[in-house]
């Protein structure tokens, strides 16, 4: 027995998502039938953020779910999910790009990554700051990594109640996009991806330009740790 309503609280999402605009749910820490609630839905993008959780999950559901990771990523986790993962959102330092594009060229994949930006005022984030990934791009390393496909930027706004700090911080990140979109990535349609809202603060995400935005609690219910 189910004792959260996954489909009417998905579809309050989703009913009213712009064109272009993606959901990916996020289900860590939800258990295998809250995810096929969502599934039968029709949702076929999940988020998670622990290896060890997707790969159990990926098992042991449909395979034609595309899993994002968004939490942080360390490296030497990188090989266990890079056979199977769609995309990886969260890629917060060069070490990591690398490794990603190494585990992918061994299983001859070309994966699906995000910039994380770290722009929130919480010290605790993870993320690049807008002058590291400047940096990053004009060294143009990433240029050589033929199993990477950089499609975008990620961020998470601070968790507050100021509803105008989080527009602030959304609004920066949509400039960023903009600054490195026409630096780096004009010709590329790929490069075309805006993830940043969640379950409190999707509704601005969605007034600034974000084109994916990452809903956990409100789908799925409060997680329990
Ligand atoms: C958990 C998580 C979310 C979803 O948060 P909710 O508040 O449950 O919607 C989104 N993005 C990241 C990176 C997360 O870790």
């Amino acid at each position: 027995m189910m004792d959260y309503d996954v489909k009417t609280h998905l579809h309050e999402v989703i009913d009213h998502l712009p064109q272009g605009v993606r959901l990916v749910a996020i289900s860590k820490y939800h258990p295998n039938e809250y995810i096929e609630a969502a599934y039968e839905e029709g949702q076929r993008v999940f988020g998670e953020s622990h290896e060890q959780e997707l790969r159990l999950k990926h098992q042991s559901l449909p395979q034609d779910i595309e899993w994002h990771f968004i939490g942080h990523l360390q490296t030497n986790k990188v090989k266990y999910i890079a056979p199977y993962v769609t995309m990886i959102e969260a890629v917060d330092s060069l070490k990591l790009l690398r490794e990603i594009n190494k585990q992918a060229e061994k299983c001859d994949r070309r994966i699906k990554v995000l910039l994380e930006l770290h722009i929130a005022e919480e010290a605790t984030k993870y993320g690049l700051t807008l002058d590291d990934c400047r940096e990053l791009l004009a060294a143009g390393e990433w240029r050589e990594m033929q199993h990477v496909q950089i499609c975008g930027i990620m961020m998470m706004a601070s968790l507050t109640d100021d509803t105008e700090q989080i527009r602030r911080e959304m609004q920066t990140a949509r400039d960023f996009f903009d600054e490195i979109k026409a630096q780096y990535f004009a010709g590329d349609e790929a490069f075309c991806e805006r993830s940043w809202g969640m379950s409190d603060d999707y509704p601005i995400a969605l007034e600034t330009g974000s084109t994916m935005i990452r809903v956990g609690t409100k789908i799925f219910g409060p997680r329990v740790y």
